[in-house]
């Protein structure tokens, strides 16, 4: 068998890149190991951004099917519970397994052919470029030649990892402390005349949300943390002692990892191109990864439309503005935003509730370009110092916090500098790796200091 494009894994990345390729006239076939019923089963609900779902001219949700509910705004609070900040966007709260539905429905239209319960086993690699796959479908394996594959098979990364060492796009595997683990927990309200919950308020200390569910008397209270599910559990309980919530029973806990690792410095290698998960597109923030992903995907869809004109399988060359136009993007904010967090978590309640009040960190939105970054250090280094003077800061937060952000604006610059051309690529991953070393993680933090069970007090 041979496609235009084989892509492994049908949920929101693969699907999404599926649909846009075939929309360009390719012939596109996506692949799943799970049966066709059971997509996107693992979560019920989720939340995207109705502003980004325009943008990527993603299908609506519809009442009676995947839609649950939507709200105009969302908030985070200070640990002490004391200082909000809002958000104004629209958001809508949908059912994950039923909207997968709607979009294989929708690659479908657009001529993509789907085939479920079919494995992926290996790549087929020939003179260094990959060339189709082997798939499993029961007990029987047989190869599908594509001129590109695309893994989006999630945090298992199932090709990419299977890259040959050396290859331009990194095979790294995710180890335990490169995630980031969420617990969901679906609750109602023991009094739920008293507590109405429409739309998401978060403790980005705690790390800790509330956000609707379905039913109008409960919530979803979630934790995620770095480390494991249990370490998460023990700030939810840390949470509960500190921060006041309305009486609750938990009906059901959903548990999930999302990637808390910078994605591979390239996206594409010969033949091939790692989408979503598979490449750690998450926001640094807050874990959302639907359209952090579309917008990789979207770059990717418009390159590797444009490199497969010419009928022949595309190379990393010829994919590579793939690589420029997201790190100098999104990449380069996402960057900077995953090496500032590490310093940014490291505080006390007390300190992060100064933070809040004077609003020191994290004010701008992510795809915010107009903000004078400028004006913006030189406030938070003043707002800093005040609070050194005023007793509410410690000089070690401060002194942490500028190391960070130190670091986390040169990742950032280093990106916007990403090689307009595969051949400068290797000096600037020498560099791009030194600056990471030196920009330790959000898992150094709690190995080290254990910073939230013991400083949470303060
Ligand atoms: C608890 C939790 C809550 C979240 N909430 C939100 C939210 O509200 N909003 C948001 O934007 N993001 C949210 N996220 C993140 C979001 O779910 C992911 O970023 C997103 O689903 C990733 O999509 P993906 O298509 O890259 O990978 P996945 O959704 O992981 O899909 C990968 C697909 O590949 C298939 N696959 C895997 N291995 C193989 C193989 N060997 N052969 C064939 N197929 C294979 C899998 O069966 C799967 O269907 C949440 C994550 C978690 C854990």
């Amino acid at each position: 068998m041979q496609y235009d494009v084989l892509v492994i894994g049908a949920c929101t990345a693969g699907l999404y890149f599926a649909k846009r390729m075939a929309e360009q006239g390719y012939s596109v076939l996506v692949v799943d190991k799970d049966k066709k019923e059971e997509l996107g089963k693992r979560l019920e609900i989720f939340h995207m951004d109705l502003g980004e779902m325009r943008r990527y001219g993603a299908p609506a949700p519809e009442a009676g099917d995947d839609f649950v509910h939507s709200f105009k705004f969302s908030a985070s609070r200070s640990a002490l519970g004391r200082w909000e900040k809002y958000h104004e966007h629209t958001v809508y709260v949908m059912k994950l397994p039923a909207y997968i539905q709607r979009l294989v429905r929708w690659a479908e239209e657009y001529g993509a052919e789907c085939a479920f319960e079919t494995e992926f086993d290996e790549l087929i690699i020939e003179g260094g470029k990959v060339v189709g796959a082997k798939l499993r479908r029961g007990d029987k394996v047989a190869p599908v030649h594509a001129k590109l594959v695309a893994d989006c098979s999630g945090i298992p990364a199932v090709a990419r990892t299977k890259l040959p060492a050396g290859c331009i796009c990194e095979n790294f595997k995710l180890e335990q402390t490169d995630k980031f683990y969420v617990t969901v927990n679906y609750v109602s309200f023991l009094k739920p005349e008293k507590v109405h919950i429409r739309h998401t308020i978060s403790w980005p200390f705690y790390k800790v949300w509330i956000a609707p569910r379905e039913i109008e008397q409960g919530a979803i209270l979630g934790v995620g943390a770095n480390m494991s599910y249990e370490y998460g559990e023990r700030c939810l309980k840390k949470f509960l002692q500190d921060i006041s919530i309305p009486p609750f029973r938990i009906d059901k806990v959903e548990r999930g990892a999302v990637p808390y690792h910078r994605p591979p410095y390239s996206f594409v290698a010969d033949g091939f191109v790692a989408l979503g998960d598979s490449v750690c597109l998450t926001k640094p923030n807050n874990g959302e990864g639907v359209t952090a992903a579309w917008y990789l995907v979207d770059i990717a869809a418009q390159e590797i439309g444009a490199a497969m004109q010419s009928g022949e399988s595309p190379t990393a060359e010829e994919m590579w503005g793939v690589n420029v136009r997201y790190q100098r993007s999104q990449g380069a904010q996402f960057a900077e935003l995953l090496a500032t967090m590490t310093g940014a978590v490291d505080c006390s309640r007390a300190e992060n509730d100064y933070e809040f009040k004077h609003n020191l960190i994290f004010k701008s939105s992510l795809r915010n370009q107009k903000v004078d970054k400028e004006q913006e250090k030189k406030d938070l280094i003043k707002g800093l110092l005040k609070g050194v003077l005023n007793g509410k800061m410690r000089v070690k937060t401060i002194k942490k916090l500028l190391h960070y952000s130190t670091i986390a604006s040169k990742i950032k610059h280093h990106y916007m500098d990403f090689p307009a051309d595969i051949h400068g690529y290797q000096a600037w991953k020498q560099q791009a790796d030194t600056l990471w070393a030196s920009a330790g993680s959000m898992a150094d933090v709690v190995y080290d200091k254990e910073y939230y069970l013991n400083d949470c007090n303060k």
